[in-house]
């Protein structure tokens, strides 16, 4: 048996299909005709725009709009001076030929990124190598895409880019395996959409199986056998039907709502990126929006989203959701999330630096243009408004008050606003959970951000995998700190939800019961298993 990192859940049994990575060879050669030079390589621009559009489309219908922005941020490469035009004044100075310029240009670019040890960075340096080889192949005229015929394939490669997981025909192929890649990559999160079974960081799947070998791949535990005994597939089958008869029969709880002994609800809500993510959530039977992360609408765009466009997103969630609650949580920029548009510097730790709300407090313009937004869209549901990263008191108060200014200003406007929206915060970070019941006097809400609040507790890296085997969310002093919360929260009659991946962790979730969490929200494919679990927990008391 081999094992990766289970990156997609589901179970498949399939046959191998290597995908190998076709070696391009690019000669230095001296042209005569340096226009029609520049001619070809516009002519091979306009061809790659054309599938990246394509590409775009695909992955709108087929996956979803938020995974199909990755094709538009790659076509904006296309017209990147810094990458283009250089590559012609090459052509143009030099006499070369076109496929040499863009290489020596596209590689110049991604060892610049690389040299920067910054995740995004990294993955823009994916990006650009990616649209560069795209570029390349068509000067050529190679063909690399995915091109599957029979079903039940299983592609294995060395890595899957965003192009090639697009392409996947979900009809043909039923999981993927690769050598590298991480649980966050943007193949993955396409996989998980597509509900595509994953294994990724296998290390040398490509090298141990060969075309046309049976793999039985494991995708909940990360585990792939390879050409398997009669018995092997034969328990491997009932498995998959157990699987496949449990995920059926937890749609019967969508419509369910928890409620402890003492009668409180226990609502399970889920996690958003953008508008188009909400239909995931109602399928799923959420009772709400538990974090709307709005960065999102901020990124793969080359300015920063107006009033309106803003408004027009959460009133479109808010709607959508209905009575039910949808927490909005504000700009988290900055750390591994940055704007192309928005030059913050070089910081030596971007987590423990300019971030979420310490930016917004310091460019209270960029953040009033949000507040607006929300409080504008405020009538059209049930708002909640969050601050992420609160350290201290004196933030959430200088938030609260430029959200009074905005108000104040929209109501002068003769703008219609709620008078009801409850505004909480994110605990994510050590002292806020230590003071929480100080917090709690002020406070409408909290709701407890585990991804960043153990990275901070445990001095632990959240990206780094070579430290990952101290990221615990069971550690005992991560525990205490979100025990801390929540009864620092309840002594002052406040809630608590969980936003943070280890809400809908599986061994998590009956100490966060126990504990008395009010709210658990996550992504929408968790939602019916956690209410399932959450319901025997109860049934059994
Ligand atoms: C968290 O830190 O747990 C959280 C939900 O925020 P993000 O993952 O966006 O940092
Ligand atoms: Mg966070």
């Amino acid at each position: 048996m081999m094992k990766g990192i289970a990156a997609s859940k589901g179970y498949a049994i399939g046959k191998a299909f290597i995908k190998k990575d076709i070696e391009i060879k690019i000669n230095k050669l001296k042209i005569s005709d340096v226009e029609s030079e520049i001619k070809k390589l516009n002519d091979s621009l306009n061809k790659t725009r054309d599938q990246l559009e394509n590409l775009r489309k695909i992955t709108e219908i087929e996956v979803g709009k938020e995974e199909s922005l990755v094709f538009e941020s790659h076509q904006m490469i296309l017209d990147d001076p810094e990458f283009i035009d250089k590559a012609k004044e090459i052509i143009r100075s030099n006499s070369v030929n076109s496929d040499y310029a863009i290489d020596e240009v596209r590689n110049e670019l991604v060892s610049i990124m690389l040299s920067i040890d910054d995740e995004y960075m990294r993955e823009r340096a994916a990006d650009i190598k990616d649209v560069g080889d795209r570029i390349i192949r068509n000067l050529l005229g190679i063909n690399n895409d995915v091109n599957i015929s029979e079903p039940n394939t299983i592609v294995v490669a060395n890595d899957l880019t965003p192009s090639d997981t697009a392409q996947l025909d979900k009809s043909k192929v039923c999981a993927f395996l690769t050598n590298i890649g991480g649980r966050t990559s943007h193949s993955v999160i396409m996989a998980r959409s597509m509900e595509i079974p994953a294994i990724v960081g296998m290390v040398d799947i490509t090298e141990t199986v060969k075309d046309g070998d049976v793999l039985l791949v494991d995708g909940v535990n990360g585990n792939v056998i390879l050409n398997p005994s009669d018995i092997e597939i034969d328990e491997f089958k009932s498995k998959i039907k157990l699987y496949e008869e449990e995920k059926e029969k937890l749609k019967e709880l969508k419509d369910v709502k928890i409620y402890d002994s003492n009668k409180r609800h226990i609502e399970i809500c889920g996690n958003i990126g953008s508008v188009e993510d909400v239909e995931q959530v109602i399928e799923n039977g959420a009772d709400g929006v538990g974090l709307f992360r709005t960065e999102f609408l901020y990124m793969h765009r080359s300015s920063m989203p107006t009033e309106e466009e803003q408004f027009n997103s959460y009133k479109a969630v808010l709607e959508k959701m209905g009575d039910k609650p949808v927490v909005i949580r504000t700009l988290d920029i900055g750390g591994d999330k940055k704007l192309e548009y928005l030059n913050v510097g070089e910081e030596m730790n971007p987590f423990l630096g300019y971030r979420a709300v310490r930016l917004c407090l310091d460019r209270v313009d960029i953040f009033k243009i949000q507040l607006r937004a929300l409080l504008r869209a405020s009538i059209y549901g049930n708002l909640k408004i969050m601050f992420p990263m609160i350290s201290c008191i004196e933030e959430f108060r200088q938030c609260k008050k430029i959200l009074e200014e905005c108000k104040c200003e929209l109501i002068d406007e003769k703008y219609d606003v709620s008078d009801s929206i409850e505004v909480g915060i994110m605990v994510e970070i050590p002292s806020t959970a230590v003071s929480a019941r100080e917090f709690a006097k002020e406070v409408d809400f909290f709701s407890i951000g585990t991804n960043d609040l153990i990275q901070y507790t445990l001095a632990c890296d959240r990206m780094n995998e070579k430290v990952s085997y101290l990221y615990n969310p069971m550690n005992p002093s991560v525990l205490s700190l979100i025990k801390m919360t929540i009864d620092g929260a309840h002594a002052e009659g406040k809630w608590v939800g969980m936003c943070g991946e280890m809400a809908g962790d599986e061994e998590a979730i009956p100490k966060l019961l126990e504990y008395g969490l009010d709210e658990f929200s996550m992504s929408a494919i968790s939602i019916l298993s956690a209410k399932k679990q959450i319901l025997d927990i109860l049934n059994k008391k």
